[in-house]
């Protein structure tokens, strides 16, 4: 890094993470490519402060990258997935270990709060511990043969180098829901963050460095490449790279599953959303309230599972609406590091404008805005990229509405009839990601569980839409993009399976009872 002005807590963070100042502006640790390429400045959205620059990875880095990744594959894929496994057990501990610096640069450098950049660590942490559990279980079924004295069964197989995208908001546990489980299968990865958030993710390099030189483990096996889409592009049109996972916009995962698909390799696409929560007359409102303000406010909206829609039964549309808005009144808005603030800034100034000109629109299609979001200014709002949150009521087909608006703009939709209008409404957008039901009526949460309900990877009942547990697949349908990864059996996507047939006997009987006589 070439600059460092921040304060000394910070500093002292930086350090702690290898993250030390470097005169030349030259990459400095193992696995992270950085040369001559263009220079990004990483600023803080909680003060503004410049916290460091980088130089970006070139093209050739890539290549590097790519080729490293390719002969440490060779190696990787002989170690037996539970000592691999036990590798990323030392990798979980390491994170223990760094949880508190990890967790508030990933705080200073995104803006989310204090809590949220911990609780992203313990999902590396617990990613990590259920990769260990898994890399003993990566089982395949054995089969009956319909030809006599032959066996067979199927294996999976580790595929090679799986190129990762992610996106600014969650810089460090998108990247460790990849690796934690590519890694015990046998994989080795390439990863081009965010450039939004290039720190972190060089901190998680030097963490993962750590225990791999411990372990000798090849270089190659983990790789980090700073900078912008190029590169990721690069990752999407080589055939070199089996599985790209990207994480981000669906602008962006239409790019890259076009390109892979293209040459007909395997993504793992994890798009934007437009999540719901339906409110009805049943409803819990201790239960509702809490929930939809954490998950339309928190993270200041930016989350992929972030709460945008709120389909509420006519009978209780006011009094809902009267509580929320009176709610939004005590929202404490600044530096997420300060644990008493509700809200902290948004990613950048650009954000703040998309975030504007989505007010605007909401109101040019006719909706009524309850609670108008500004810009906020003077002390403590110095970075230009804090706000406070908005409500509007509006319809479910204004264009704005179907569309992800990456900031706090909650829209509020009244619904009349049965929980199935709740539910047309809740799918009638172009996103599949999460959504939720607040009831306490059996026959509306089970509506909305079942094939007919709600057609979103993940459903949930008294919860809001946002967090997720990494005991399950996550992910979602439609723009959302269809990828599955974490928990339950996402593991499959980074192998390849193969069926294996042994014959024993002094036989050659063909399948289907087809006779060849030879
Ligand atoms: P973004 O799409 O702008 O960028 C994401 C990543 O893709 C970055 O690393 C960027 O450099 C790279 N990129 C951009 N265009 C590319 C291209 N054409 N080819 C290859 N790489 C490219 O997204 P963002 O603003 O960083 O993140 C916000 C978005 O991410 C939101 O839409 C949010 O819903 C989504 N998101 C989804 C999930 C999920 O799991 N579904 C999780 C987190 C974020």
């Amino acid at each position: 890094m070439a600059t460092m002005t921040v304060g000394t807590e910070i500093k002292e963070v930086l350090e702690q993470l290898g993250l030390k100042e470097n005169n030349n502006g030259a990459s400095t640790g193992k696995g992270w490519f950085s040369s001559n390429g263009e220079e990004i400045k990483s600023f803080s959205p909680v003060d503004g402060t410049l916290i460091g620059s980088v130089k970006s990875a070139t093209l050739a880095d890539y290549e590097t990258a790519i080729t490293k990744g390719q002969a440490a594959f060779k190696e990787w894929r002989e170690i037996p997935a539970p000592k691999r496994g036990e590798i990323v057990r030392q990798l979980g501990d390491k994170l223990r270990e760094y949880k508190i610096p990890l967790g508030k640069l990933v705080s200073y450098e995104m803006g989310k709060s204090y809590q949220e950049g911990l609780g992203e660590v313990q999902e590396m942490i617990d990613i990590c511990d259920f990769a260990v559990g898994l890399s003993r279980q990566l089982n395949g079924s054995t089969l009956h043969s319909e030809r006599p004295v032959h066996r067979m069964y199927d294996q999976y197989h580790p595929l090679g180098v799986v190129g990762i995208i992610s996106a600014f908001n969650f810089p460090v546990a998108v990247w460790c829901w990849n690796t934690a489980l590519a890694w015990i299968c046998g994989d080795v990865c390439v990863w081009k963050p965010s450039e939004k958030t290039p720190l972190t993710a060089i901190a998680c390099q030097n963490i993962t460095q750590e225990v791999f030189d411990a372990n000798d483990v090849p270089e190659g096996v983990s790789s980090v490449l700073i900078g912008d889409a190029e590169l990721g592009k690069a990752m999407a049109n080589d055939k070199r790279v089996p599985l790209v996972s990207a994480t981000g916009s669906t602008r962006m995962g239409k790019s890259v599953g076009e390109a892979v698909g293209k040459r007909l390799g395997k993504s793992l696409l994890e798009l934007g959303g437009n999540n719901a929560i339906i409110i009805t007359p049943s409803a819990d409102l201790e239960l509702v309230i809490p929930g939809v303000v954490f998950g339309a406010v928190g993270t200041t909206g930016q989350r992929c599972t972030s709460t945008r829609r709120l389909i509420i039964h006519e009978s209780i549309y006011d009094k809902v609406k009267d509580i929320l808005v009176n709610a939004y009144g005590q929202i404490k808005i600044g530096n997420p590091l300060d644990e008493s603030n509700h809200m902290g800034p948004l990613i950048d100034k650009d954000s703040v404008e998309t975030y504007l000109a989505a007010i605007e629109k909401v109101k040019a299609e006719g909706g009524k805005v309850l609670v108008e979001g500004k810009s906020l200014s003077g002390e403590g709002y110095e970075s230009g990229c804090y706000v406070s949150p908005s409500i509007a009521e509006v319809e479910n087909s204004y264009s704005i509405v179907q569309d992800e608006t990456f900031a706090p703009l909650l829209y509020l939709i009244k619904y009349s009839g049965d929980v199935n209008n709740a539910i047309e409404i809740q799918n009638d957008v172009k996103q599949g990601l999460s959504s939720s039901i607040f009831t306490n009526n059996i026959r509306e949460s089970e509506r909305f569980l079942s094939a007919g309900g709600s057609d979103c990877g993940i459903a949930n009942v008294n919860i809001g839409t946002s967090g997720a547990e990494i005991g399950g697949a996550f992910g979602g349908e439609k723009e959302t993009g269809g990828g599955r990864e974490s928990g339950s059996d996402a593991w499959k996507v980074y192998m390849r399976r193969q069926t294996n047939t042994i014959n024993y006997s002094s036989e050659l009987p063909l399948a289907q009872g087809i006779k060849f006589d030879f």
